[in-house]
């Protein structure tokens, strides 16, 4: 009977596998001609300061309309992308599009200089050449490097410390800003946040949205946000989506705050009516 049970599970899984793989190689094959055929468009989601009431810096998150499969999300496609490689042309095109954007606003004085972030995936950035491709793209209009900022997950640094530290000297010394995203639910070591010259961390919305309910979670963000501070580091909030939590991260000393209760990411013209109705100009 066990050994039947085990072939049966087994067919069970062979058959979600296949699936799961038929379904993975069909994205594979939209993803390849998503940017030459102009399927991808992005949305920008404001971070909003404490100090200063103020949207001082956005975060672009990539849509992907395709006729056939609609609209793909991000934590589906991504992941897709990252096996086959594709990653590195995608998110080369999603900097391209921010630095042009980016340098638009600013041109045109939307408000006072914004900075915009960029994800970054870890694969990318571990890749010898990354540094100097933020270089190309900053140099081709003069966007000035302190309003480019990369995010990217703990996951980039689980190999090759060393090479780690390097590149992130190098972004540093050219004036660009680097956000630790999702920080906290991955390789986390205290050490690594001490050695690495990095300007801020994200924590992940999984801690945010329990802070208002329990309050063992607020003693674990409190002490994210007190060592972060300690390490001279900028603390933005992932994920808040009601007042009462925002207002509870002001208490803690959080810099800024990123969520639905300010904005849900939203196409270009949107973000500039919530810009200028938040920032008053
Ligand atoms: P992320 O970088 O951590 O982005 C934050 C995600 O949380 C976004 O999901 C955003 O829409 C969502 N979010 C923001 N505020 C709230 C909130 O208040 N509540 C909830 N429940 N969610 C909120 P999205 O856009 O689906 O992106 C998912 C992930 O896909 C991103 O996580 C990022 O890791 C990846 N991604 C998105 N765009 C790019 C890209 O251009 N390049 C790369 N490499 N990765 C990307
Ligand atoms: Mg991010
Ligand atoms: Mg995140
Ligand atoms: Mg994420």
């Amino acid at each position: 009977v066990a050994k039947s049970n085990g072939r049966n599970t087994y067919q069970v899984y062979e058959a979600w596998m296949n699936e799961h793989h038929r379904e993975a190689l069909t994205i594979e094959q939209h993803l390849r001609q998503a940017i030459e055929k102009n399927e991808f468009e992005i949305y920008f989601q404001p971070k909003m300061d404490f100090s200063s009431e103020r949207i001082k810096s956005m975060e672009t998150l990539l849509r992907w309309k395709n006729p056939i499969l609609g609209n793909v999300q991000p934590d589906k496609f991504i992941p897709i992308a990252e096996e086959t490689g594709l990653i590195i042309k995608i998110d080369e095109w999603v900097l391209e599009q921010a630095r042009r954007q980016n340098k638009e606003w600013n041109d045109a004085r939307l408000t006072d200089p914004l900075r915009i972030a960029v994800n970054i995936s870890a694969l990318h950035f571990r890749l010898p050449n990354f540094v100097s491709l933020v270089e190309d793209t900053l140099k081709k209009t003069g966007l000035a490097p302190e309003l480019l900022e990369i995010e990217i997950t703990e996951s980039s640094f689980i190999d090759n410390i060393d090479e780690c530290i390097n590149s992130l000297t190098k972004l540093r010394n050219m004036g660009v800003f680097v956000a630790i995203d999702d920080f906290g639910i991955g390789y986390s070591s205290l050490n690594y946040l001490r050695k690495f010259p990095i300007s801020s961390l994200k924590i992940d919305r999984s801690f945010i949205q329990e802070i208002a309910e329990n309050q063992e979670e607020i003693a674990i963000v409190r002490a994210m946000i007190y060592l972060s501070h300690e390490l001279n580091l900028r603390v933005v909030a992932e994920g808040t989506e009601t007042k009462e939590v925002i207002e509870l991260l002001r208490e803690l000393g959080c810099n800024e705050v990123q969520g639905y209760y300010v904005s849900r990411p939203v196409p270009k013209q949107e973000f500039e009516k919530i810009v200028r109705r938040i920032n008053g100009d």
